[in-house]
């Protein structure tokens, strides 16, 4: 079944609105079965005539959004009724609901509200209970040049009463023009630490021979692998991917590093702190969007200036001979946190974010990470990350998160 999506509203052209009937619908539709295959957006008005008659003979399935309101440029009824070659009748229980709930709120009766309780002929009334307009659906038919129109359901724009006619009005008509078992599994496995091309290199082939068609999605430091298919291979999908990459595979549902930091901590009742350099509290920023933090994260410092990292306890002499970006002030500054925070664990960053900052020996983009623990062992890592400012704070936290996250594996239970 192919479906299409046409959403109108100038306002959506301009800027002024953004749409997010697109990703609602998409996400509504893709359990049941259905993908949307185009979308197209268009002004109020007359566009919607040439956007739905295009649909025909292509679409099985066609959504429309928006102009069903009462208004001069609300004619999305009109054009499908004029485009199917049908006449607009008035229906009295439209009529009658839309009244009603006009007088609940002391508004009176217009004749151009009542527009909105006319009904192409063989509509049938998508109950609307948050709004006036109903929506409507109208069944393949015959059209006046030749041909079967698609599935049309007209859909009103108000996200709030768009919804609910969705899950309600909607889908249990598209279930029941669907054959049984085409409802889909998804999954999605985020592997860290290993960059997008490899991903797709190592593991692309082998998911395309399980027939399963991956789609990869790449963010600073981590790639989601999505799998879309049955339940087998789904499972197949699995076993591959923790085959090739063991633990830089995120547990499945585990969001985020940090929110599987902040879990694994608390399920064995150790506690991190922080000491930032160059990520400037990002790492403390991650570790608090998680909900539940405070029990593991109590201390996380921003020593920026090398008299804070001196405050905090990294020796002025350390700093002189090696410089606030080297392996001793990074580990200096590990242990000196754990030293004032008590905590089990402590990262610290200490980099050249650029664009400016680097010299021959220590380029833009050099960063050392450094996670001390409780038992006194330090471990150092040392990255070179050429990228800007932005992008390298936020790939230096998923490398000083991963750090803690091999730690961690490594120690066991
Ligand atoms: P109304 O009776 O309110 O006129 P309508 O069915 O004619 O309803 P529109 O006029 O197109 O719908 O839109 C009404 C409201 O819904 C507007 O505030 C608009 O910003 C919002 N809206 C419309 N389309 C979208 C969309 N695709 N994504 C998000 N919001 C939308
Ligand atoms: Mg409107």
């Amino acid at each position: 079944m192919r479906v299409e999506l046409i959403n109108t509203g100038s306002e959506l052209l301009l800027g002024q609105v953004l749409n997010t009937h697109l990703t609602f619908l998409a996400q509504a539709l893709w359990p049941i079965g259905l993908s949307i295959e185009r979308q197209v957006t268009v002004p109020d008005g007359d566009a919607i005539r040439v956007a739905l008659r295009e649909t025909f003979g292509r679409a099985d399935i066609v959504l429309v959004t928006g102009g069903l309101g009462p208004t001069t440029d609300d004619i999305t009824r009109d054009i499908a009724a004029d485009l199917l070659g049908l006449a607009l009748e008035n229906d009295p229980e439209i009529a009658r609901l839309i009244e009603e709930r006009l007088s609940t709120r002391g508004i009176p009766m217009t004749a151009r509200i009542l527009r909105q309780a006319q009904r192409p002929s063989t509509a049938e009334i998508l109950h609307n209970r948050h709004g006036t307009a109903p929506g409507l659906y109208l069944a393949p038919q015959s059209l006046p040049g030749g041909g079967l129109s698609p599935h049309l359901f007209l859909l009103p724009g108000p996200p709030r009463e768009l919804m609910p006619m969705v899950e309600n009005e909607v889908l249990p008509r598209l279930k029941s023009l669907l054959p049984e078992g085409s409802k889909r599994e998804m999954q999605t496995w985020r592997v860290v630490g290993v960059p997008e091309s490899i991903v797709e290199e190592a593991v692309g082939e082998a998911l395309i021979a399980l027939g399963i068609e991956p789609g990869y999605c790449a963010r600073p430091g981590e790639v989601d692998v999505r799998i879309i298919g049955s339940k087998q291979q789904i499972t197949s999908a699995e076993v591959l991917l923790l085959d090739k990459f063991g633990s830089a595979v995120l547990p499945k549902d585990t969001r985020s590093l940090e929110q599987w930091l902040i879990e694994e901590l608390t399920r064995r009742h150790l506690s991190i702190a922080t000491a930032e350099s160059c990520t400037g509290g990002g790492l403390a920023d991650s570790l608090t969007n998680v909900p539940g933090s405070s029990a593991v994260f109590g201390y996380g410092f921003v020593t920026y200036a090398n008299s804070a990292k001196e405050r905090l306890g990294v020796p002025a002499e350390l700093l002189a001979a090696h410089g606030a970006v080297s392996e001793p002030v990074a580990r200096a500054l590990a242990a000196a946190t754990l030293a004032a925070s008590g905590a089990d664990y402590a990262l610290a960053t200490t980099g050249i974010a650029g664009p400016g900052g680097g010299s021959e020996e220590k380029p833009t983009g050099t960063v050392f990470i450094a996670l001390a623990a409780k038992t006194g062992e330090v471990v150092v890592e040392k990255h070179l990350l050429k990228t800007e400012r932005v992008t390298f704070k936020n790939l230096v936290a998923q490398r000083a998160f991963n750090l803690l996250r091999k730690k961690l594996l490594s120690a066991g239970d």
